[in-house]
């Protein structure tokens, strides 16, 4: 079982950037052409609404899981919208994006109610974390997650793309509560060719291959072009084909309930 535990599509083609088509067709024929089993689509409310990424889901049953999101900047209210999503529909966690929706530390009590009602639900919460264009160096988001692992102990927090360029202080985080997952998207594309490079396989070295889960966050890259660099990445190194079963699949069938 092969597992894309991160990926996107937007109502709109450059929704994700000029230079990315983000739309389902694109998504659909790329997961078509793809060896991957299964695959996440990550909504970001409310500009990638979680009934959007569900309707494409349903073009391949079975084949494609989607989190659920609900904006923590529009304060309080935010936790009865995501209990009504998940009431809705079958999501398998909770995503939040702190930069595409505008909310940082700040909002830590909007943040901590709804990643409470998620792990409630047994789901756990997935959190952008890559320090990226203005601002970049005000984002607060690991310090957000080390202050959610620290309020709510028994709740799954992924820190997605192993932190960026912060790889080092996500490990350090991570490695505070087995219930904290890496998420390997996006990192090793960006900071490949870079000493970045050498500490994303030591960072899953070191937290151990079922702490992590293997995406790719299409369509910032490719599917199949992702998957193939990671796979040949990890070979190289040394990674044993456990290390990988648990990589690709295994640790994203522990942490997302997918039934
Ligand atoms: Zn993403």
């Amino acid at each position: 079982m092969i597992i894309d535990s991160h990926c996107h599509v937007h109502p709109d083609q450059d929704g994700l950037g000029a230079k990315q088509d983000a739309t389902e067709q694109a998504f659909l024929q790329a997961l078509d052409d793809s060896p991957l089993d299964r695959i996440v689509l990550l909504p970001i409310e409310p500009v990638i609404p979680t009934e959007f990424v569900f309707n494409v889901a349903a073009k391949r049953p079975g084949k494609i899981y989607c989190y659920g999101s609900a904006n923590p900047a529009d304060g309080p209210g935010c936790v009865s919208a995501f209990e009504s999503i998940a009431d809705q529909y079958p999501i398998c966690g909770l995503k939040l994006h702190p930069r595409r929706q505008g909310f940082s530390g700040r909002d830590f009590p909007a943040v901590k109610a709804l990643v409470a009602s998620a792990a409630d639900r047994g789901l756990p919460t997935l959190v952008d974390c890559f320090p990226y264009g203005p601002g970049a160096l005000k984002d607060d988001s690991l310090e957000l997650i080390d202050a959610l692992a620290e309020a709510l102990p028994k709740a799954p927090l992924i820190i997605a793309h192993m932190g960026g360029i912060r790889i080092l202080e996500a490990l350090i985080v991570a490695r505070t509560s087995y219930t904290i997952y890496l998420d390997l998207s996006l990192v090793y594309s960006v900071y490949r060719g870079s000493h970045i490079e050498d500490d994303i396989f030591y960072a899953i070295r070191r937290i151990g291959p079922d702490r992590c889960l293997y995406g790719s966050d299409y369509p910032d890259v490719g599917l199949t072009e992702s998957y193939k660099a990671m796979r040949e990445a990890l070979d190289t190194r040394g990674f044993t084909a456990e290390d990988q079963e648990w990589i690709f699949g295994k640790t994203a069938e522990t942490v997302l309930p997918f039934d």
